[in-house]
Order: C-alpha cells, then structure tokens, then sequence
C-alpha cells in the first residue's frame, strides 16, 4: 500500500520526459505467488537532453532482480535501487540502449486489485492509473508511448489461456507441463492500457468484418459454464462496432478483439488494447439473472470501452490532468450510441438524473474540481462524475453550439490530427475553433473552473409595446481554492411557448446572441427583448439541458403546469414537471420541519396520473416522470439544515398522496401492462416493465399493498420484475412476513450466485430507517459478502452510505461508526475502493447541526489513523478542509 507522501502534482509543472521507450519487451513466468517478470526495454534519449541525465524509473513496492545494460549486468554502484523508484546514474553515452529489468510479484497476494493480481483463479492486470509500476519499473506515464511485444508462460493445466494486448503471434508446449504465447500490438501505447489475461475460460466466439472488409476474431471470456450468459454482451459489442463506423467514421484495427470477465474489479472495466477487462457485472446478463437496468448497463459500458479505442487509445491523454479528454468525450460517445439504440429523450432525462445526483454534489461540495484538475495528490480519486459525466456534457455543448456537420468535422479533424499521439484539451478545442472559425477561449472556462453556474431569470410582456423579456444574470458559486469565477459562456437553449402549445415567433432579438434556439449567455447580465410578441408566452429554458447548469426562474407554477403538460420538448416537458414535484417536497419538508401534516395541491396528483396514462408518451418516459426526485435530490436543492428523516417523510407523503387520487387508473393501467410473450431485454418490453414497476410502488402504498407486491413477486418470470417487487416489500414493508418469505426465496433461488446475491445485499442495505444499521453489520458476516470483493462492498456497504439517507444519517451517528469501521477495514486491502466509499461523507456540511458534528467527528477519526493510504488520506482531508 502506497501511503501519502503530500506530494501534489500540478498541471503547471509538466514537462516531456528526458527518456523515450520505443519498445518494451515483456516475459511472464506466471506464478501465483512468484511471478518472474523480464522486461527488455529501448530507452531513447530525446533530442537535446544531456547525456548524463540519469533515468529515474517508477516503481511500487517492487522487488529487482536484476538489472543489465546492452547486454551487461549493471554494477550496483550504477544504479540505485528502491520498492519505488529505480535510477540508473549514468546511462550510456549513446542515443538508444537496451535495459534489462527482472523482478518478481505475487499476484495472489495483490489485494489491492492494481497491477498483476488473481481473481477467482484467473490472472489478469488493471494498470490505470499507475498500476504498470507494481510489475516493472517504466516511465509510467501517459505520454510515453511504447510497442509492445508480450511472451507468458504458465502451467497449461492452471492456465490454458494466455492473452495480451494486440494480435496473437505464437504459441507452443515447454517442458513440465508448461506452454507459452506471445503477442505482438503494433500500436504505439501508454503502459496503462497494457494487459494480460490467463487462466481456464469459456469463449464466447463471434467475428466483425470493418466497413473496409477487415476480419476480426470476436472473443468474450468468461468462467466455465457460463458462456450463454455473454450473448447480451456480444450482441452490444458488434452494434457498438458498427455504430462507431457510422457515427464517427472510427473502424477497429487489430486482427482480434477480446474481452474477459473477471469477478474482482475496482472499477467497471477497462478498455486496454484488444483485452478490454470487465468486472463480470457488466458482461453476464441473461433474463434470469439480470434487471433491464442491467442489460441497458452492459450495452453502455460495452460500447464505452470499445469506443475508447480511438478517444484514449489511438489518441491518448498527454498526463493525468487530461483524463476527461478521453473519459469526458468517450463518455459523450457512449450517451449518443445509446440514445441511437434506445429512446433519445429518455436518455437524455436518465442522463440529466445521473448529472444531478452524482456531479453536482460533487461540484457544491468540497471535493470540486475542475473537469481538467490542475492539481491533485492521488489520480485515483479523480475518476470522477465531474471528470466523466461533467467532461460529456462539455462536448455536448460544443456539438450543441456547432452544428451536427461541424461538430463531426471537428472530430474528424482530431482523429486525423492527433492519431497516435498524447495530446490535450488545448489541441481538442482547437479543431473546433478551426473548423468552425469559433473562438472558445470563454468556452474553455468549462473545462477549466470549478462550479455549477446558476442563471436567475426574470421575464416581463410589455402587451402595449409586443415586447418580451428576458433579464439573466448569471453567477459560479465559489469552490475550493477558488473564491472569484469568471463568466462563462453558456449555451442556453429556449423556446417561448403559446397559450396552444405552439411555439411563438418573434420579428427580433436583441440583448444577447441568438441562434437556433439558442441563447448565448457571456456576460454577468443579459436583457434579452423579444419584440412582435403580442401575448405573453410561457418561456421553456435550457432545453435538452443544453447546459449542465441550475436556474433559478421566477416563474408561476401556472406556467410550470402548462409546460409539464404542453412544452413540445420532452426532456424540458419532463423537467418542468420535476420542477413542480421537487417545489412540492420542499414545502412539504418544511411544514413537516414546523409540526405540520404536510398538503400538496390536488392538481399535482392529477397531473401524476395524466401523465401515467398518456398514451401518447413512451411507458419509459412515462416511468422516469413519475419516479419522485431521490431524497439526496431533495436534499441538494434545499442545501442546508438537512434533516433526513423529514425528507424522507415529505417523499412518502406526497407518494402516498399520488397514490390515492390515482388508485383506481393505476390499477388498471399495471394490469394492463403484464407482460405477454417471451422475454426479450429491448427498450421498449424494459419501458412497459418501468412502468408497471413504479406503479407497483405506489400502489403498495395502499390498503393491500404488501399482497400486491409479493403476487408481483411470486409472479415474476424475470430479474427484473423480481427484484422491483423485492424492493418495494423489503422498503415498504419491512418486518412484514411478506417482505420476510421474499428476501428467504430470493436468496434461496441464487444461493451460490454471488453477482446476483449483491441485488439482495442492495435491497437490504436500502431499507430506510434506524434499524438498517445493524442489518447491515450483520449482513458483513454472510456467507457470501467478501470484504475483499469491490462488488460485495460496494453492493453492501457502497448502498448503505451512499443510498440510504434515512440509515446512514443516523441520528445518533450509529451509522457513521459503522461506516468508519468499515472502511478502514476495507483499506487495509483496497484503498482505492476505500476512498470511494469514503465520498459518501463529502455534503456533511449540508447536514443539520447534530448530525453535522457527528459526520465531522467521523472524518476526524479517520484522518488520525497513522499510515493512511494516499488515496484515503486524499479524499478525508480534502472532505473536511
Ligand atoms: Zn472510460
């Protein structure tokens, strides 16, 4: 484990490195406990250096075996030799040398999950970040690009796969039992998308043929036996290759492409060059087994990691500092692949609730940070929703602002620009800026500055004059180590909306750039008149969420209804109906705060149920609008003196209150959408299940409830439908002997089924309430929760932290020392996985007093424990600064 050195990096200070590798040459001997590594490496020093200049290697917590210089063991008084760091003093005089590393590592006891490591039997690597350095010493960092050519050994009997990065270029018998393979890839690469794979693996065979006729060898790898459960993740594959083909001109370029499966994994997976590796979570899917919510998973990830081979792969991030130019923008890619594959304004809203839940507590917090950090302690914990979800929403906005044509111009240019080097934001923006002749240094700020912008709109019709206004004024909250923001430049899409619906025209503009429906907002203030508008519109903004930013609008909730019901735009339909619900909460916590029964305007639920049964309107769409803002939702919009329990009372109560004005419609309208025919996991069949599920879940609310859903549950021929009804007994149910006799069946049915076991360790961990806390404790001692497994954690405690507001807040902090335990326990094997879980601390802040100290106290005693990991130490520091 790597403990904090402090040390802070800082985009100011990079600078190109003295040594380049050309090529690396690597030799496994695979052993559970002592692999032998031989790396033989091409060092070349670049123009201009001097050549004295020592070669400084990193290392972590590496053991050398040996060390030669073209062809010479190296005397020790040549080089110095640490766990983290080799140098060699003097390096020959010459342009190139050969460097000939050997040391050992012990996969089986790399619990740390980075590097080389065993999982389940089966060897496999996660070098993203820097786990490269805990197998050799390198130059590892991004910009050093290398060919790799790979040779590994191994019993046959304990691993008759061997697989690497690239194409597949010999194989063959040694003696004892053993055999090797070797593998060539052909494109320049960082080390961290170097891979290896081996281990006894079912195959899941398939082929590609490229737009330009190339042949590839599909291959998805994963435990014996369960082969038929990779068939989603094939079909998603190839949709995926071929949509990158038709959507970005972007065509695979090795002769193989193979994935592997592998049940210990810190992240989702991980799209090294030709071996993409996924946590089996994201591969293994079949109706049985695996909700629509997973499948949809699967097919977003899967193409993710496959569109990675040109945004991250072929083109690279120059440093760590860049990581949104390839998570951002491949993040982007995956969003429009699945919007293509499914429904375009229901990915959008799923995507905009995503935004809201996880970036944006991340952006009012304190652990905000730039899309593009310009500094940071550990890179692990920068695998952020702001790197990620944020980094998507800025690429949006240029393709917004630029056009379909030009935008794919701009990337066409990129790709034929930057094809095989490491490159930056800087080089991204500046395709589109030639492109389009746009000037994006005011844009740039998106990637640059911290903070959530907020637009105030007022609007005024001057009926005498025609004239309609708009007055915003946009403002950055202050983030950590930035207290002045500069103005930004907002793209803000909009629409003026008739008393029919229909959109109002207007003869002219002034006060603010317009174009295609777009406001342009640079300046503090705009007023923004709209004249020949002879009637007062209602006034739709930021439409298709053109801009990941919050509005504060003085609008009539007259106004709100009529666009929840009429806005021609369904993401902005969608939004102004949430708009009235999170309203609806707000006050409902506030008279609940102040003793009172809480009351919600009849006309609310009415429009519940007008929606449920609009026929016009997907079920998909119809299910997302109907699901109440998440209490974490609710609570970030109050902002401070948050009482979770008071939340979570308004939410039942306007739920309850939905519920009851719509008994008799929601009725029929879930019996009506029972599903007919086979199974089959497309968008539509998973809309009409949503649908039904979320009916089910305030119909539970109701006398009967608690028989209903477990017929639903009884009934259920899928995951999906299972686990919906699981959860509505075990959350609204507890302690009931139907919520009792579903959670005994379930996990009785997938006994031995680990992957699938973690839903029935989620639904449990999310029963709202005091008592969830000692559920979960004793939920740790389970046969099948693993402390060292990141999907047991994260199903188990992750949901525990991060999902129950009611649990975890605790009033008497109860859950905050559990949580502290646990993460310290898990630390001490994964500290990566530890810091996540820790982020669920970061909006202590916001809480009311009582709690507040006792989440501070938790963070405190985590941050006086010695020998902290670095990336822990990170995440509480910066929590409580
Ligand atoms: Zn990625």
């Amino acid at each position: 484990m790597r403990t904090d050195t402090g040390h802070v990096f800082k985009l100011e200070d990079y600078r190109p490195s003295d040594y380049l590798i050309p090529r690396t040459s690597l030799g496994f001997r695979l052993s559970p406990d002592a692999t032998h590594v031989t790396a033989l490496l091409t060092i070349e020093r670049r123009e201009g250096v001097a050549a004295a200049a020592p070669l400084v290697l990193d290392g972590d917590g590496l053991t050398l075996l040996g060390v030669a210089v073209d062809g010479h063991t190296l005397p020790a008084s040549d080089y110095e030799a640490t766990p983290d760091r080799l140098t060699i003093l003097k390096p020959p005089a010459g342009q190139r040398f050969e460097l000939r590393l050997e040391t050992e590592v012990a996969p089986a006891r790399n619990e740390a999950l980075m590097g080389l490591y065993r999982s389940n039997n089966v060897y496999c690597t996660q070098c993203e970040a820097e786990g490269f350095r805990r197998i050799t010493y390198f130059l590892d960092r991004p910009d050093i690009l290398s060919v790799y050519t790979v040779r590994i050994e191994a019993p046959h009997n304990e691993a008759p796969l061997l697989l690497s990065n690239g194409n597949p270029v010999e194989s063959g018998t040694l003696a004892d039992g053993w055999h090797y393979a070797v593998w060539h890839d052909p494109f320049p690469k960082p080390c961290y998308l170097f891979a290896l794979v081996a281990g006894a693996l079912g195959k899941l065979a398939d082929s590609f043929t490229t737009m330009s006729g190339r042949h590839v060898e599909l291959g998805i790898y994963v435990e014996p036996g369960k082969k038929r459960l990779a068939g989603y993740a094939m079909d998603a594959l190839k949709r995926s290759m071929k949509w990158d083909e038709e959507a970005f001109g972007r065509e695979y370029d090795l002769d193989v492409f193979n994935i592997v499966a592998v049940s210990d994994f810190n992240m989702g997976a991980m799209e090294n060059k030709g071996l993409n590796v996924f946590n089996d979570k994201y591969v293994l899917a079949d109706e049985e087994t695996a909700t629509d919510a997973d499948f949809a998973n699967i097919e977003a990830i899967i193409a993710h990691e496959y569109f990675h081979n040109w945004t991250g792969n072929r083109i690279t991030c120059r440093d760590w500092f860049q990581l949104c130019l390839k998570e951002g923008l491949t993040v982007y890619r995956d969003h429009e692949f699945s919007a293509d594959q499914r429904s375009r304004a229901v990915k959008r809203i799923a995507e905009v609730r995503t935004l809201r839940a996880h970036q944006f507590p991340e952006d009012q917090g304190p652990l905000a940070h730039p899309v593009r950090p310009r500094r940071y302690r550990e890179i692990n914990n920068f695998y952020t929703a702001t790197v990620y979800e944020k980094g998507s929403e800025v690429v949006r906005m240029i393709r917004t602002m630029l056009g379909p044509e030009t935008f794919r111009a701009g990337m066409d240019l990129y790709f034929e620009r930057h094809d095989g080097e490491a490159a930056t934001i800087e080089d991204f923006l500046k395709v589109f800026e030639d492109v389009s002749g746009r000037d994006l240094a005011q844009f740039a700020l998106w990637y640059h500055q911290a903070g959530t912008p907020n637009l105030t709109v007022r609007s005024t019709h001057n009926a005498a004059a025609k004239e309609f206004s708009l007055e915003i004024e946009q403002s950055v909250p202050p983030t950590p180590s930035e207290s002045r923001k500069r103005l930004m430049h907002i793209p803000l899409a909009f629409g003026l909306v008739g008393a029919d619906g229909s959109p109002v025209a207007w003869t002219a503009v002034e006060g603010a750039a317009v174009d295609d429906g777009l406001i342009h907002i640079r300046k503090r203030r705009h007023t923004v008149r709209f004249s020949g508008v002879s009637e007062r519109p209602s006034v739709s903004l930021n439409r298709g969420f053109s801009a990941p930013i919050t509005i504060s609008v003085q609008q009539k909730a007259d106004d709100q209804f009529f666009l929840a019901a009429h806005d021609s735009d369904a993401f902005s339909r969608w939004q102004a109906f949430n708009t009235l619900l999170t309203d609806a909460l707000i006050a409902a916590f506030r008279q609940i705060l102040g003793g009172k029964q809480p009351v919600f305007a009849a006309r609310l639920a009415e429009l519940a149920g007008s929606i449920a049964g609009d026929e016009a309107l997907e079920p998909a769409y119809r299910a997302l609008a109907l699901a109440l803002p998440g209490e974490a939702d609710i609570a970030r919009d109050i902002g401070k003196g948050i009482d979770p329990d008071a939340i979570f009372a308004a939410r039942e109560a306007l739920a309850r209150a939905i519920a009851e004005a719509n008994r008799e419609a929601f009725l029929a309208l879930y019996d009506g959408l029972a599903d007919k025919g086979p199974f089959s996991p497309d968008a539509a069949s998973a809309g009409r299940r949503a649908l039904r599920n979320i009916l089910l879940d305030y119909l539970s609310l109701l006398p009967g409830g608690a028989a209903l859903a477990a017929r639903h549950f009884t009934c259920a021929t899928n995951m999906t439908d299972r686990a919906a009804a699981l959860a509505v007994l075990a959350h609204r149910h507890s302690g009931t002997a139907e919520a009792d006799d579903a959670l005994t069946a379930f996990e009785a049915r997938y006994r031995g089924d680990a992957l699938v076991l973690d839903k029935w360790f989620q639904i449990q961990a999310g029963v709202p309430g005091a008592k969830t806390v000692e559920k979960v404790r004793e939920l740790t001692r389970h046969p099948a929760f693993s402390i060292a497994n990141p999907n047991r954690v994260r199903s188990l405690i992750g949901t525990f932290s991060s999902a129950n507001q009611t649990g975890f807040h605790r009033a008497d902090g109860e859950g905050y020392r559990f949580f502290v335990e646990t993460v310290l326990e898990v630390e001490k094997r994964n500290p990566q996985v530890a810091a996540r879980l820790a982020t669920a601390l970061r909006s202590w802040r916001s809480l009311e007093p009582g709690r507040q100290a006792k989440a501070r106290q938790a963070l405190l005693d985590m941050a006086k424990v010695e020998n902290l990991s670095a990336d822990l130490r990170d995440i509480v520091e910066r929590t409580l600064a």
